[in-house]
């Protein structure tokens, strides 16, 4: 199927003129910056955060490019990955008129930026081993369809998704295949990023909030065609990312042996829970993950919610979606956290 990239977006945002930074207009080097009315001075505070951080993270995005199967080109670093789902909206949906596929259990976040956006869902659910429902999907999309969502290693299930299903979602599909791998550093599974030259239409995202630890820095990464993050460039926020959590992203970046080590301890910690939550008589199900969390379906997941927290420990209750019921979400702790999770259901 022919993807057309122009037809895609919507016609405010087309023919939108970015608004032009001090940055943009002037981006050599001078002695003197009299331009951005930043404070000559210095900062409040201890460091130099008084210039105003490089609305392109060009830096940064070199630093990405050499360990990513792409170019700068196509990257946009986004405020967390959150931030690019909402722009994925404000690029491609009319309000009102557009609808995106969602297939649930999956990520609250594309449902909640849909309605922000006024965007209609649908909601075509995974199947039973929560793979996609790739006839429901095909059958559910119409000539507004701009954006099907995927989620994979998947929140809350984990488990990650046929490859051969994304490839033929890709092929087969005019709109915006949006591929979310927030988890795909815990997963054995490559990363669809290498078919990226070959998916015109595909976006990918990425973040440092799971693996890299760096949640409260607010650093996820997008992927695409040059052309597409041409067209998220124009529209997200000039100043999206803040100037120290740009440093801390490039110094992340030389400490990738820490990262996989911890990865290792990870995985291995979640196989070890998962063997042991065997033992439970009310452990109905442990789906298989490929993530930082298992997926476990229980007798009474309410229940077993509150006595958890009532000893202090905090799980997540996905029991109130229909996919998911019954189901309690454990994110993989230190050793000693996962033993205390572990001493405590031996007394449930
Ligand atoms: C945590 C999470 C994100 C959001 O990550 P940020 O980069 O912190 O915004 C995106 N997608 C999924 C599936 C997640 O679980």
């Amino acid at each position: 199927m022919s993807f057309d990239l122009d037809s895609l977006v919507r016609e405010n945002i087309k023919s939108l003129s970015p608004y032009s930074t001090a940055r943009d207009e002037f981006s050599g080097f001078a002695s003197v910056y009299l331009d951005a009315n930043e404070n000559a001075y210095g900062s409040a505070v201890k460091g130099s955060y008084n210039r105003y951080p490089d609305p392109k993270q060009i830096l940064l995005k070199n630093e990405l490019a050499a360990i990513k199967p792409v170019s700068q080109e196509n990257i946009i670093i986004g405020n967390g990955s959150d931030e690019l789902i909402d722009l994925a909206f404000r690029i491609f949906c009319e309000p009102g008129k557009d609808n995106v596929i969602v297939c649930p259990p999956t990520y609250g976040m594309y449902a909640v930026c849909a309605k922000i956006n006024q965007v209609e869902i649908k909601e075509v659910p995974l199947t039973v081993r929560y793979q996609l429902d790739m006839e429901n999907i095909f059958s559910s999309v119409n000539d507004r369809t701009k954006i099907i969502f995927v989620c994979s290693p998947n929140n809350p299930s984990g488990n990650v998704m046929n490859a051969a299903d994304l490839t033929r979602l890709c092929n087969n599909f005019k709109g915006i295949v949006f591929l979310d791998e927030a988890y795909i550093d815990f997963a054995d599974d490559e990363s669809f990023l290498q078919n990226l030259i070959s998916l015109p239409n595909l976006f990918i995202i990425q973040t440092m909030s799971k693996a890299w630890g760096m949640a409260a820095l607010r650093l996820g990464i997008g992927y695409a065609s040059a052309q597409m993050i041409e067209v998220f460039n124009k529209v997200k926020p000039p100043y999206n990312i803040n100037q120290y959590s740009q440093e801390m992203a490039i110094e992340a970046l030389q400490h990738t042996n820490v990262i996989t080590e911890w990865i290792e301890k990870i995985k291995e910690s979640r196989e070890k829970l998962v063997s042991e939550l065997k033992q439970f008589l009310f452990v109905e199900t442990i789906y298989p993950s490929s993530a930082n969390f298992i997926l476990v379906k229980v007798k009474n997941a309410d229940e077993l919610y509150a006595y958890l927290l009532q000893k202090g420990i905090i799980v997540r209750n996905r029991s109130s979606i229909k996919e998911s019921s019954q189901c309690l979400r454990i994110t993989i702790g230190t050793e000693k956290e996962n033993k205390t999770l572990l001493d405590a259901l031996k007394n449930y």
